[in-house]
């Protein structure tokens, strides 16, 4: 339930009709929007008569009953305003939200080695990328398969950091390594496999790291949303959704299915920003560009692209990994589409891989 107050309602008449609610044994989560202010009522409001609650002052405008499942992460919960997950980098603050540039992510599926993290590292901010990404933890479906370097991947990416500015993030696995990540990462990432570990969501939703939920492999929108409920209910406001393809019956030419219409089903439902990941979702470099279009044009309020300095040898997603050359002419065209939609900002302009030293170096010794 949320009530909605009339304009310039003093801040006193909230706070007295807020003690009110916590009377009855209901949390409350005052949202100031730029139009209203809304009170949220958390906690089994079944049994609350929505007049009497209206009849606590005249003050109140409405008195709105939210019937989804989720409530924190409804957009009725902020009376239909979109949030904002700003994030302070070295480089300074990006803000991930649809009234924003768009915002670009990219990096390795792995951290291999510091010459490889800190040469891409250069590259995609050169090309317009305001985070890196990067595995430290690896979520394989064989045990034998590469399982990332652990720690020492995660003091890679602080030295990738410092040496060009780009926030970090990268995804914890299980909960005993939240706080070694969380110390480095200014984003941190849940996995698809993770979106439903509930005791790992209640953990991030702890920390005061925004986080990115990974829509899980077979996971409904009501599912990946109801999971973001639990981010959001153990006191983390800072949420983005990130589509990253989900399992359909064909497997043979893309890896998953990019639910691009996850986009504007989302708009309808969440006021959280949306990340979409075509690396994931196609599985297939080669396809990666045409579908991260189709986000941008579909209003993706963010892009996760995995790069590679030699996908033929990576550790692991090779074959979806786009190289530096092929990243940075993806880059221009992505720019030009973004312009015209009205997201992208010149603060974030790329530049000729060619004058990049770091890629020269790159060059010289992958
Ligand atoms: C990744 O980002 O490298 C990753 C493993 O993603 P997902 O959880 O979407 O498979
Ligand atoms: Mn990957």
């Amino acid at each position: 339930m949320i009530i909605v107050m009339k304009p310039a309602t003093p801040m006193a008449e909230i706070e007295a009709i807020r003690v009110e609610i916590q009377q009855r044994n209901l949390v409350t989560e005052i949202c100031t929007g730029q139009h209203k202010v809304v009170i949220g009522l958390i906690g089994d409001t079944s049994e609350i008569d929505q007049q009497q609650i209206h009849n606590l002052s005249p003050f109140i405008e409405q008195v709105i009953r939210i019937k989804k499942p989720f409530k924190r992460a409804s957009l009725e919960f902020r009376y239909g305003e979109q949030s904002e997950v700003v994030v302070s980098t070295p480089n300074g603050l990006v803000t991930f939200g649809q009234n924003h540039p768009l915002v670009i992510v990219a990096g390795p599926c792995s951290v291999e080695n510091e010459e490889m993290i800190i040469a891409t590292a250069h590259t995609v901010k050169a090309s317009g990328a305001q985070f890196l990404r990067g595995g430290a933890y690896k979520p394989r479906t064989s045990p034998y398969a590469f399982q990332g370097h652990g720690e020492s991947a995660l003091n890679l990416l602080a030295k990738a950091r410092e040496a060009t500015g780009l926030g970090i993030i990268t995804e914890v696995m299980d909960a005993a390594d939240l706080d070694k990540v969380a110390e480095i990462a200014d984003v941190i990432q849940i996995g698809a496999r993770n979106m439903q570990n509930f005791s790992l969501l209640k953990k991030v939703g702890a920390t005061n790291k925004p986080v990115l939920l990974k829509r899980g492999l077979s996971a409904t929108i009501e599912d990946w949303l109801m999971s973001a409920e639990y981010i959001l209910a153990a006191g983390n406001p800072n949420v983005i959704l990130c589509e990253r393809g989900i399992r359909t019956f064909d497997r043979q030419y893309t890896r998953n299915t990019l639910d691009i219409s996850a986009i504007p089903v989302l708009r309808s439902l969440t006021h959280l920003p949306i990340m979409i990941d075509p690396s994931h979702a196609t599985g297939i470099s080669e396809f990666v560009p045409t579908m991260a279009m189709a986000a941008i044009a579909a209003g993706t309020d963010s892009l996760m692209i995995e790069v590679h300095p030699n996908p033929a040898k990576a550790l692991s997603d090779g074959p979806q990994s786009l190289t530096l050359e092929r990243y940075t002419e993806v880059m221009r065209e992505l720019a030009t589409l973004a312009k015209f939609f009205g997201r992208w900002t010149e603060k974030f302009a790329y530049h000729s891989i060619h004058d990049n030293a770091a890629h020269q170096i790159l060059k010289a010794k992958v």
